[in-house]
């Protein structure tokens, strides 16, 4: 399963952070899927479940930010968000659109628990935000 391979690298990507930046766990992974991204949000799900109990990851919350797909118009170089894949330009009505983003699957953020800091502040939110 393509899912798999993706969550799996994911993680590994939010083991390095956990590392570099010295943390105990991780409450929360960000990540940002583009409707041409390819990828099925349920399976991401389930492939997570599966796997993020294997790592040091195990309690963290997969939260998955669906971006819209954007584009921009070549002849008016307006840059809108495409609804419903209709590939025409809002502004002019050109249909020389092209497409700039919404295919991503990727990692946007890492909330990272850090024993000293959490002890310092006496906090029990995610103290430290690692970004990608
Ligand atoms: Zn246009």
């Amino acid at each position: 399963m393509h899912e798999m391979s993706l969550v799996r690298s994911l993680l590994r990507q939010v083991e390095d952070l956990l590392i570099e930046h010295g943390g105990e766990s991780v409450s929360a992974i960000h990540v940002e899927m583009g409707p041409l991204s390819g990828v099925d949000r349920v399976l991401i799900e389930l492939a997570f479940e599966q796997l993020v109990v294997t790592t040091f990851c195990a309690d963290a919350r997969l939260v998955i930010d669906e971006i819209p797909l954007s584009a921009r118009c070549r002849d008016c170089q307006t840059e809108f968000n495409l609804e419903d894949f209709r590939f025409v330009c809002p502004q002019c009505d050109s249909q020389q659109v092209q497409i700039t983003g919404g295919d991503e699957f990727r990692l946007l953020e890492v909330e990272i628990e850090t024993a000293d800091r959490c002890r310092a502040s006496q906090e029990e939110k995610p103290c430290c935000e690692a970004r990608a």
